[in-house]
């Protein structure tokens, strides 16, 4: 019962209005959460976030995802956060464990370094396998299959401002394959080695790149140097919505597949967020990424506020438009700006009047 199956049409648990909604207008989307049963109650206010400023109007279903069984106790308690279908899987232990290539001594003798370093996350193995997880593997779990969209939310994440259209139905309308709040640049100590390797994946694969001469490539995003080097810029992924075509596709899966051999997950420690960024910032026209400016996020203590005039009011946002991220040192959304040519009213969805 616990790992009940696959289909995101299912119709077991649904209601009225979820069966209406998905007769008329829903695309097929829906939340998708990896999760420690410990972080019930940050699942909890991350979903009434959602739920109030969104979800409560499109009842999208939530999926779950643990290397571990959720207790019933999770389930239960986020089954009650919503109207809409929830779904609980487990990861298979082959998407969450050491590759036949990889040296676990050497790893752990990396993880040691980087812990003495004092690097963010640098000691611990099971935030590299949470990386390697959501690079490469989280869209083939079986309860994502006919998904054509994915929003990632993690626990303890806020949402300060209404969204009042569906972000999913502006990916498909717009054709886009990508969308982000907040852009920043990655720790360096963390991938020393990632660049590099990209580049030799981009030599050996140049069918699986989008030209960088072309004036609608996003390749400046990620590299200011003509490619010699890494500028670090990176969408942050615990805010994601975004295609499942893109991650689906054979240049996304080679890419992550020459990545995985090369073992930097775990040598080093790789994240999900460059890696998605520069595979997206490499495969993608610019016109395909978009920056979801309207919605008000905040993750820690980085938090995208939407400051043009009216905005905050019309959304209802409370979030104070002078903590954004978004003009402080080491935000690459400036950057995101001048590589697209587009001004901040280019990404505004719905206009007050
Ligand atoms: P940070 O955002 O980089 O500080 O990392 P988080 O600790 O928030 O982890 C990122 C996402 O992966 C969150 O949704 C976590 O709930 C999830 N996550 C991290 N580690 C684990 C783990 O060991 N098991 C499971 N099931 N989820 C994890
Ligand atoms: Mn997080």
């Amino acid at each position: 019962q616990q790992y009940k199956t696959p289909h995101l049409d299912d119709t077991q648990h649904t209601n009225d209005e979820y069966e209406r909604v998905t007769a008329t207008e829903r695309i097929k989307g829906a939340f998708v959460v990896l999760v420690r049963n410990s972080e019930l109650y940050a699942m909890r206010s991350s979903m009434q976030y959602l739920e109030d400023r969104f979800n409560h109007k499109y009842n999208y279903p939530w999926i779950f995802l643990n290397e571990e069984p959720f207790t019933s106790e999770f389930i239960e308690m986020t089954q009650t956060m919503t109207k809409a279908v929830t779904h609980y899987g487990l990861v298979p232990t082959e998407h969450w464990s050491y590759p036949a290539w990889i040296n676990q001594t050497y790893a752990e003798e990396c993880r040691m370094a980087m812990a003495a370093n004092d690097v963010v996350y640098g000691g611990s193995e099971s935030y590299r396998h949470m990386c390697r997880y959501q690079s490469g593997f989280f869209f083939l779990h079986p309860l994502l299959d006919g998904l054509e969209y994915y929003w990632r939310v993690e626990p303890g994440v806020k949402f300060s401002c209404d969204i009042d259209y569906d972000p999913f139905k502006v990916m498909k309308e717009r054709d886009l394959k990508y969308g982000f709040t907040l852009a920043l640049e990655e720790l360096s100590a963390t991938v020393p080695t990632l660049w590099q390797t990209t580049v030799d994946f981009a030599k050996r694969h140049p069918q699986y790149i989008y030209p960088k001469t072309r004036p609608d490539s996003l390749f400046r995003f990620v590299s200011q140097d003509d490619g010699v080097s890494y500028n670090m810029c990176h969408f942050w992924s615990n805010f994601e919505i975004a295609s499942m075509e893109f991650v689906r596709s054979e240049g996304y899966k080679a890419y992550f597949n020459y990545l995985d051999k090369q073992g930097g997950f775990f040598y080093e420690r790789w994240g999900d967020a460059p890696v998605h960024s520069i595979a997206a910032s490499l495969m993608l026209s610019r016109n395909e990424v978009h920056w979801f400016y309207d919605i008000g996020y905040k993750h820690d203590d980085f938090e995208h506020c939407p400051t043009e005039p009216h905005w905050l009011t019309y959304g209802k946002c409370y979030c104070d438009p002078g903590s954004s991220f978004d003009h402080k040192e080491g935000s690459c959304t400036n950057r995101f700006l001048e590589v697209t040519k587009k001004t901040v009213n280019d990404f505004i969805v719905t206009r007050p009047d």
